[in-house]
């Protein structure tokens, strides 16, 4: 079973002193503890331009997939929730 930090809230690999890494290099600088701040992966800047949308920019584009779908087909501007490109197809099957 992996030890973790003792510090509270923190979830940090065990290394020395009860502590995980950041948290020992803390008390080593005498800075006093602190929460750790760990990077996300997530861009703030990289999602899609609509309002609200945050699904992840498609490509290039200002927009995510879904709102790129529906600039570059024309459809009406809206917000995406579960988005079936399937009925697409049908249509197309339909309208012969
Ligand atoms: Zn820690
Ligand atoms: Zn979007």
């Amino acid at each position: 079973m992996l030890k973790t930090c003792s510090f509270s809230g923190c979830d940090g690999e065990y290394c020395a002193k009860g502590l995980c890494m950041a948290h020992y290099q803390q008390t080593r600088r005498g800075s006093g503890l602190h929460p750790v701040r760990r990077r996300r992966k997530v861009h703030r800047h990289n999602h899609c331009s609509f309002a609200n949308c945050a699904r992840p920019r498609y490509g290039r584009q200002k927009f995510c997939k879904a709102h790129y779908q529906q600039v570059h087909r024309g459809y009406s501007f809206g917000p995406v929730r579960q988005y079936h490109f399937r009925m697409e197809v049908q249509d197309a099957s339909a309208s012969s």
